[in-house]
């Protein structure tokens, strides 16, 4: 499955918000037998849908979908000469999908910031200039093989245009995301490039910052067209270990309407160009993760693999049409339920009975 590599200078609270990722117990509830590697935590995705659907089927139990994050030892000046824990970091950020950035906006005397002062434009900097300077090292070493395969053989030659433009827009200081409509990503992809992977700032904020509009207006922008996030990483692990009543108290005093891991879902899901289908029976309704445009076959083989083999058909209904129907009966009756076949684009939201042989 996709993740999502935390990555972020020092003492910005990676290990704290890391903790309350693998503090929630999801995955144990819905997943006994899933083997989890201990640098990953996983958030359900919230989704008001899935309750409504289990009143409709008269589900046992709701199961979410999961965003899964990576935890990568911390960044620092130079990894990217392969000082310390350089290389094995530059690997873990290279395996990951997405890059969700810690970024410390927390005002503290008490923890020591590395470069002796909070600013989030020079922490972002500081990082995204090393994952520059580490794709700028990969493309050196590669322009002059691409190079040489480009004189004898033509269809090379659009490889080579793509890597000297990704090498421009790094020497300018900006990573490849950044600049995504002017490169060629597809032709990009041998190259294994760290920053054309998509970014999610994290902003480890306190009370202060989190209820000031305007702030948080000016980082949102200061990223865009990235998602950003904002949470108070300690209070997050708090949040777990209270009842819902005292959950919501604390995020009320300092100004949240929802934990911060519910929007860091949300947002890891949407960098990750992931999007839900539901299906629902008496036993469960369940949210399953499909990659954006993919097809009613690709969608049936998340459930199981012959699913996709034997595809026939799908019996779609969109969620609205069914809640207003109240069930799939009245659905059905009022002509709401589609059969779709193969070549069927699967919309989000889409409930979804599969037909196929075994
Ligand atoms: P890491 O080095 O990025 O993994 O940072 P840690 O998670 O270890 O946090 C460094 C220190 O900052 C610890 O003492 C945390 O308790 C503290 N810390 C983390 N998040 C917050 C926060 O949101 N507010 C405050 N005041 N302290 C925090």
């Amino acid at each position: 499955s996709l993740t999502l590599g935390i990555v972020g200078l020092p003492n910005v609270g990676k290990s704290t918000l890391f903790n309350a990722l693998t503090k929630n117990d999801v995955l144990a509830a819905n997943y006994p037998f899933a083997t989890i590697e201990p640098n990953v935590g996983v958030v359900p995705l919230p989704d008001p849908r899935l309750g409504k659907l289990a009143e409709v089927f008269g589900s046992e139990k709701l199961v979410p979908a999961l965003v899964s994050f990576v935890d990568i030892a911390g960044i620092v000046k130079g990894a990217s000469e392969g000082a310390g824990l350089g290389n094995k970091f530059l690997a873990n950020i290279r395996e990951a999908d997405a890059i969700c950035q810690v970024v410390r906006v927390f005002a503290d005397d008490d923890v020591v910031h590395v470069d002796g002062r909070v600013d989030p434009s020079a922490d972002i900097e500081v990082i995204e200039t090393e994952l520059a300077i580490a794709d700028l090292q990969t493309l050196e070493k590669a322009i002059p093989r691409v190079e040489k395969e480009a004189r004898i053989k033509k269809d090379r030659k659009p490889a080579l245009d793509a890597a000297l433009a990704a090498q421009a827009v790094l020497n300018e200081g900006k990573t490849l995301f950044s600049q995504k409509n002017k490169l060629d990503f597809e032709l990009l992809k041998e190259f294994q490039l760290l920053t054309t992977k998509p970014f999610l700032y994290v902003f480890n904020a306190d009370e202060g910052v989190l209820t000031d509009d305007v702030k948080v207006g000016e980082l949102a922008r200061s990223v865009a067209p990235a998602d950003a996030v904002f949470l108070d990483a300690k209070i997050e692990s708090e949040l777990l270990e209270l009842d819902a009543e005292s959950a919501a108290e604390l995020l009320e005093s300092v100004g949240q309407t929802e934990p911060g891991l519910d929007a860091l879902a949300r947002a890891g899901f949407h960098t990750l160009g992931l999007q839900t289908y539901l299906t629902a029976g008496p036993k469960e309704a369940r949210a399953w993760t499909i990659h954006k445009g993919d097809t009613a076959p690709q969608a049936a083989g998340v459930i199981h693999t012959d699913f996709e083999r034997g595809f026939i058909k799908a019996e779609i209904v969109s969620f609205d049409d069914l809640v207003e129907a109240g069930s799939m009966a009245s659905a059905k009756a009022a002509g709401k339920v589609r059969i779709e076949g193969k070549d069927y684009v699967m919309v989000d939201g889409d409930v979804v009975e599969f037909r196929f042989n075994v």
